[in-house]
């Protein structure tokens, strides 16, 4: 009888101990992504997940094989694939969200008490959540305090190889017509979005091809060009591993290969810490299922947020008014990512100068970022908000003109996202109402017509987002 094994945000062949421990079997294998709710959001990240699906059905076809794509919910659909084709093992790697892993428990339980074999096996983190505890046995708190625990644990395991070979399973006939991509129904993209697809070529070879070329090229600069988004400093590996088109143990190891031909300790640390705050998120969303809904410190249940809905939707169209700010937001809009300073920009605009509950931010990171993940989002988002554990105290209030001006210093950032400011002299691209009319007028730049208004006073609006702090209430 084959064994079966199933992919969920794992797609690829290379360091994928599912795949690898369903191949040792030598039983026949038959590959499925079931289409469930959770395999399938909505947004950019559901088109992203659906082509990385496609990109593992194009690996495989060249093996000779197929991938087995059906609809439904994954305990029935699991159940039934069992029963047609006779399977008596599953495999798959471990999910740590909560709908996940709620789905993978019953699965468990159901597949176990019909006399079949589940193996789950580690792969989408370095180390897995519950693996890294203080030494009273309970989650850490702080990210320094976690990162040198967990480094005490030692490397991360090396990564596998791609299976030398796969016997594939024939696929039984009531499915014959679920294999991809005809029967792959992934969301479109949204069509402001128009930029997504030529930014993002979607296949294990693109994510490997990326990894080369920041490991090549950047790492060494890494921590200083890390911060800057006017320089190609980092390595766009997020939705990559997002979709799990590379591991994180892939990663690494290929990051200490370099580290060993350069003698760079330094940037390579700081690189490697970075895949460490992504496990420390999926540590916080495990052990805090509501992470993403329930400020974490809950004094902020009290926040007498604006929620002024005009004010959000010039933010989501990048029409604020601050030059740094409306670059990002029309990033996100065309291409699905933002670099990581301006996210910490414009998410403390929206939570401070705004004064807009962190959670409609995060949504919208979560409908149009093309590595939206579901613990690295809401931990981010609570970090800059000020709400979250280790989080940035509320009092840090990003100054977006002052950001802009430190880690944008020509504007070339600015000018490609915003075009309307191209013209402007370098010294006042960050802060266009300072232009004098004369200068305003040869350069056909008219403030309010051509380019937005600044939608709040920044000294205004920081003084009454502080003002709003004081009056919460210790918990408790
Ligand atoms: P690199 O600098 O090359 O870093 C390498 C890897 O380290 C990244 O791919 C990522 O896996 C991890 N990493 C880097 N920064 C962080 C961080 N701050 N937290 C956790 N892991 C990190 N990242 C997502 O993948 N999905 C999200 O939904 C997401 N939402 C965010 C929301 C906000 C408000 C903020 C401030 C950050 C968010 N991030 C998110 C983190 C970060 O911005 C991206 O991971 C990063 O920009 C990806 O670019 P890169 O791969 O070139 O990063």
């Amino acid at each position: 009888p084959p064994v079966l094994v199933l992919f969920r945000d794992d797609f690829r062949l290379t360091d994928n101990p599912a795949l690898h421990a369903a191949c040792a079997t030598g039983q026949p294998v038959l590959c499925v992504a079931v289409q469930d709710e959770v395999f399938k959001p909505e947004g950019v990240i559901g088109w992203w997940m659906g082509q990385a699906c496609t990109a593992l059905a194009t690996a495989l076809a060249r093996r000779g094989g197929s991938l087995l794509v059906p609809q439904g919910e994954t305990l029935p659909v699991v159940c039934d694939l069992v029963k047609t084709t006779g399977a008596s093992q599953v495999f798959w790697n471990r999910r740590y969200d909560p709908a996940g892993r709620e789905t993978d428990t019953t699965l468990k339980s159901v597949l176990t008490e019909q006399g079949v074999t589940v193996h789950s096996l580690a792969a989408r983190l370095l180390h897995e959540p519950w693996t890294v505890r203080t030494g009273a046995g309970q989650p850490y708190r702080i990210f320094t305090a976690w990162w040198r625990a967990a480094r005490e644990l030692g490397e991360p395991a090396l990564p596998l190889p791609a299976p030398a070979e796969i016997r594939f399973a024939p696929v039984p006939e009531p499915y014959s017509t679920a294999t991809t991509p005809s029967a792959l129904h992934a969301p479109d993209l949204p069509a402001d979005a128009t930029l997504a697809a030529q930014y993002w070529p979607c296949s294990e070879n693109a994510a490997q091809t990326a990894l080369d070329e920041f490991l090549e090229t950047a790492l060494v600069h890494y921590e200083t060009d890390r911060d800057r988004p006017d320089r190609e400093g980092t390595s766009g590996l997020s939705p990559y591993l997002r979709a799990g088109l590379i591991s994180a143990r892939q990663v690494w190891h290929a990051a200490r290969k370099a580290e060993a031909r350069s003698g760079d300790h330094l940037n390579t640390e700081k690189f490697l810490s970075e895949l460490g705050w992504r496990d420390f998120a999926w540590m916080q969303l495990f052990y805090e299922p509501d992470m993403p809904t329930r400020n974490l410190r809950p004094e902020f249940d009290q926040m007498a947020w604006q929620n002024d809905a005009e004010a959000f939707q010039i933010w989501k169209d990048g029409c604020t008014g601050y030059p740094l700010v409306d670059a990002g937001m029309r990033e996100l809009r065309a291409t699905g990512t933002m670099h990581n300073r301006v996210r910490m920009v414009v998410a403390s605009f929206l939570t401070k100068h705004l004064l807009t509950d962190w959670r409609k931010g995060e949504r919208w990171f979560y409908e149009r970022l093309v590595d939206a993940d579901p613990a690295m989002n809401a931990m981010n988002w609570q970090w800059c908000a000020g709400t979250g554990i280790d989080a940035s105290p509320w009092f840090r209030i990003f100054n977006p003109v002052g950001q802009s001006e430190k880690f944008d210093p020509s504007g070339a950032y600015i000018r490609t996202w915003v075009p309307e400011l191209a013209a402007l002299p370098d010294k006042l691209i960050h802060t266009p109402w300072k232009l004098d009319a004369t200068l305003a007028r040869h350069l056909k730049f008219v403030p309010g017509s051509t380019y937005p208004h600044p939608v709040v006073d920044l000294k205004q609006a920081r003084a009454i987002a502080l003002e709003r702090y004081k009056t919460l209430k210790p918990a408790g």
